[in-house]
């Protein structure tokens, strides 16, 4: 295993005496140490929302399948109308479903969008360009006929899709439109790689769960409940293993049966030095502590380390510290796991700051923000009132982040960058 040696971290390291890495070289960190799953599972289509692909959709078929109108109107051989030929007797229809005959010379289908164009004809004529008289058709304005494309209004046999063609890549998580595209080429069934499975604790003697009542001292445990839904929202199996008390040996307990069943433990709270912080000791007691602390706020004594080859974050117990470091850390760290291919931080947006900052902290802050634009089209950035990372109501009212740099004090206007809580990935 990777340990405190690896080289992005001795230069600014953490473990070793404690001072704290910028977010990027910590992320980066976790981010080498992630192994994506490898066992796949085969999925129908109605299954697969969510899931990510690993083994390329090829189509066995071309998209469309055959030439087909693209509009309700008239099939007819566009040599006609170099001919002058405007009018025309009509020797079939066809609608969408039914077979064609090929075209007889000089006549034309009547033919309805998603129809297959007879062998013959070339060109669709809209119906609106059209009059019918006793099963013959003419050109409204016969003189528009110059103006008649060769091929005008048909979808030609492959042009969407050709048989053979690699239409979506491993890495992929699977869209409603991703999933559309496979049942338009006929795939029923799919390869999906399996559900990373995610374990997590909840640290805390106060902790008590929802619906139950409080005594003194108490506080409801709204962690679990926090992870429960960005996991499920990640595609990820939760496995729930409750709260712990701040106990050295029951922390070591649920660790080790946390991490022999699940490919990453998540653990908030108890992730300090305080006397009665006891995740970081028992982790380093069980396997390996490689990194404490980042330069953030909220979120500076988070903890990464591994028990066994099972990864382990442990981020502290106020819900937007764990809200952010999820954000930050355990989602890109997650999508590596799940085998997503691509850019796995979280997404930004520039914007300009619509308020003012002159508190500026020696740690990167990323505070609880919302993006609005204004009616000239500028995306504009306020933030939530309070700093403290006990403020849950700041997570319901925001709708992403902003990253204020080190040192970095700002005015109404100035140029920030946004992290929106929501992405493509
Ligand atoms: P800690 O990181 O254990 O020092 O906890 C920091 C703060 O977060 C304390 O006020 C805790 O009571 C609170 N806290 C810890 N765990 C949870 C939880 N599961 N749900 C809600 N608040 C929590
Ligand atoms: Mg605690």
């Amino acid at each position: 295993m990777t340990t405190i040696q690896s080289n992005s971290i001795t230069n600014n390291t953490c473990a070793m005496d404690d001072r704290p890495i910028p977010v990027a070289q910590a992320c980066g960190y976790l981010l080498e140490q992630a192994h994506s799953v490898n066992e796949t599972e085969l999925v129908t289509l109605n299954k697969a929302l969510g899931r990510v692909l690993a083994v390329p959709i090829i189509s066995p078929i071309d998209l469309p399948v055959w030439d087909q109108s693209a509009m309700d109107g008239y099939a007819i051989n566009s040599a006609d109308l170099t001919a002058n030929q405007t009018d025309w007797s009509i020797s079939q229809r066809i609608a969408a479903g039914q077979a064609s005959a090929p075209l007889l010379p000089h006549t034309t289908a009547r033919i309805f969008t998603g129809a297959p164009l007879p062998i013959g004809a070339n060109t669709v004529i809209v119906q609106e360009a059209c009059q019918v008289n006793d099963n013959r058709m003419q050109l409204i304005d016969s003189t528009m006929s110059a103006a008649i494309k060769p091929g005008a209004n048909v979808r030609r046999r492959g042009e969407d899709v050709a048989n053979g063609q690699t239409l979506i890549t491993p890495g992929t998580r699977l869209q409603p439109q991703h999933l559309a595209l496979i049942a338009a080429v006929g795939i029923d069934a799919i390869s999906v790689y399996r559900r990373v499975r995610v374990a997590i604790i909840a640290s805390g003697d106060e902790l008590v769960p929802p619906g139950q009542s409080l005594n003194a001292g108490q506080i409801y445990n709204s962690n679990s409940t926090l992870l429960t839904g960005l996991l499920t929202q990640l595609e990820c199996d939760v496995l729930e293993c409750g709260q712990v008390n701040d106990n050295r040996a029951a922390t070591e307990l649920l660790l080790t049966q946390a991490a022999a069943n699940a490919d990453l433990v998540i653990v908030s709270g108890g992730v300090s030095v305080g006397d009665e912080d006891h995740v970081r000791p028992a982790i380093a007691q069980l396997g390996t502590v490689e990194l404490t602390q980042v330069a953030m706020r909220p979120g500076k004594p988070l903890v990464f380390g591994h028990i066994g080859t099972t990864p382990i974050l442990a981020t502290p117990g106020n819900p937007v510290s764990l809200f952010v470091t999820f954000h930050l850390f355990a989602r890109p760290l997650i999508l590596v796991m799940q085998g997503i291919l691509g850019i796995v931080t979280p997404p930004t947006i520039p914007a300009r700051a619509a308020f003012n900052w002159s508190k500026p902290d020696k740690r990167c802050e990323y505070h609880r923000a919302r993006l609005e634009w204004t009616d000239a089209g500028q995306a504009m950035v306020q933030v939530f009132p309070s700093r403290s990372s006990a403020a849950i109501t700041s997570l319901t009212w925001a709708n992403g982040l902003v990253m204020i740099p080190p040192h970095t004090t700002l005015i109404e206007g100035d140029a920030v960058t946004f992290l929106p809580f929501y992405s493509p990935l």
